[in-house]
Order: C-alpha cells, then sequence, then structure tokens
C-alpha cells in the first residue's frame, strides 16, 4: 500500500532570485517559517559583514584568497562576482541534506541560478524569479529597509536592470505585490514542484508492485 508519509522524496534545489530589495529574504524567512525541513544555503562571500549579520549564519565571510581556493578545489556548488565581490554556494552542505530528502534554498544571482540549472543537480532544481511591482516600489523598499547607504542603494538601483533582464531563464517568475498573496503562490510552487515525478524515487516500486497485484488478480 502507498503510504505518502513514509513516501521517499528527493531534496529540491529552490532558487530564489530578483534585483536587490525586490523582497528574496522577506520570502525565503517566510518560506522557511511555513516548512522549518527546508535548508538554507549559506552562502560564501568576500564581501564585508553589514550590521547585524552574523558569520556563518547569514554568510561565510572570508578572505578572496580563501574564496579562490575553494572554487579552485571544486567545493562551490556555483561562484560569482556581484557588485564587485565574490559570492559562491558550498556544495557539501547541499549534496548532505539532498541526499536526505530535505530541500535546500537558494538566495542567489542569475549567474549562479544558471550554473546550477546546468549542473547535475539540474533536474532537481526549481528555480522562481521575484519581480518588484514597479521601480519605484523597488527604490522605496531599498530605503525602507534602512540597511544601504545612499550610494550603496543607487548602485544597487543601477544594477537592477541587469538582474532583472534574466527574468525568462526562470520556472517561476513573481511579481512581488502583496506579501501574504506571493507568499502563497510561492508554497503553492513548492508543493506542486514536489510531486514531480523526479522529485519521488519511491513512484517505479510502488508502480511495480501496483503490477504485481493487477496481474495477480487477473
Ligand atoms: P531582497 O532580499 O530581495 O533584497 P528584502 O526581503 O530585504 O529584499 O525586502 C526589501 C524591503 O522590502 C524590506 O524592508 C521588506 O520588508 C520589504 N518588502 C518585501 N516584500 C514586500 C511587499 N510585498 N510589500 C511591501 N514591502 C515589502
Ligand atoms: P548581498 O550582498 O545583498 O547579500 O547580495 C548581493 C547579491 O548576491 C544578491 O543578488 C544575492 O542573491 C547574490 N548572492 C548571494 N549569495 C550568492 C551566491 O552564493 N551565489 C551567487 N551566484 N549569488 C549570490
Amino acid at each position: 500500500m502507498w503510504n505518502e508519509e513514509s513516501a521517499p522524496r528527493r531534496g529540491l534545489l529552490i532558487i530564489l532570485s530578483s534585483p536587490s530589495g525586490a523582497g528574496k529574504s522577506t520570502l525565503t524567512q517566510r518560506l522557511r517559517g511555513w516548512d522549518p525541513t527546508i535548508s538554507f544555503s549559506i552562502s560564501a562571500t568576500t564581501r564585508v559583514p553589514r550590521a547585524g549579520e552574523v558569520d556563518g549564519r547569514d554568510y561565510h565571510f572570508m578572505s578572496e584568497e580563501a574564496f579562490k581556493h575553494q572554487v579552485a578545489q571544486g567545493e562551490m556548488l556555483e561562484h560569482a562576482h556581484v557588485f564587485g565581490n565574490f559570492y559562491g554556494s558550498p556544495r557539501g552542505p547541499v549534496q548532505a541534506a539532498i541526499d536526505t530528502g530535505r530541500d535546500v534554498l537558494f538566495d542567489i544571482d542569475w549567474q549562479g541560478a544558471q550554473q546550477i540549472r546546468n549542473s547535475a543537480l539540474g533536474q532537481h532544481t526549481l528555480s522562481i524569479f521575484i519581480l518588484p511591482p514597479s521601480i519605484a516600489e523597488l527604490h522605496r523598499r531599498l530605503q525602507t529597509r534602512g540597511q544601504d547607504s545612499a550610494e550603496v542603494i543607487a548602485k544597487r538601483m543601477q544594477k537592477s536592470w541587469d538582474e532583472i533582464s534574466h527574468w525568462d531563464g526562470y520556472d517561476f517568475v513573481l511579481v512581488n505585490d502583496d506579501l501574504d498573496r506571493t507568499e502563497a503562490k510561492l508554497k503553492t510552487i513548492v508543493e506542486a514542484t514536489r510531486l514531480r515525478r523526479t522529485q519521488q524515487p519511491g513512484l517505479t516500486e510502488h508502480v511495480r508492485r501496483l503490477q504485481q497485484e493487477f496481474e495477480d488478480s487477473q
């Protein structure tokens, strides 16, 4: 008999990308609040920590030399140069989560999303792009977040078009107008994708048993 609770699941790599300020971090937190079994891929970066950021929780902060060494050792699943700094997703924790059927959430840019999609894990990837309702609202959100100086905000706004221009490489696109509505849509997408044939390794065995039962009943 099929048992939904004990059916094996393959972990999904859930990628969220957006221009800075569109709501990725907020949606990431909400998704993890909804399902705490989803782990978050803590990126490595060469940028300096912002006030309140904790090493090992928000990012693994490291020198450029250490970063390049890890890339050379093949320890990064993907990596990219963003806003003048290097960012990358360490491979080990992702593989460990996926192997035990847990989903991993990535807050990475379009370059990283593309690399993961084209990797051996590509078939287990769900990529979602978050668009702002308008450029004016994106600017307002960066300002109200209160994390960055006017200069940094201007730099992020300038870069936003570069990120937005890659919206059409993603499986799903959400316009983050009303936060609650976007969160609900995000959960729907994740729940549906978990049912992809390739995410349910127990199906082959189940169909084999159905066949046996069918033949026995003839
Ligand atoms: P990102 O991680 O994409 O840079 P954040 O999640 O930090 O963006 O969101 C930027 C700011 O916008 C935060 O202050 C957040 O509370 C706010 N925000 C996020 N989504 C919405 C929304 N749908 N409506 C209004 N404000 C939002
Ligand atoms: P921030 O400096 O604001 O934390 O992040 C800047 C940008 O880098 C964001 O667009 C974020 O998605 C992206 N980013 C963060 N970590 C990674 C990573 O590991 N890989 C890639 N490719 N991009 C990342």
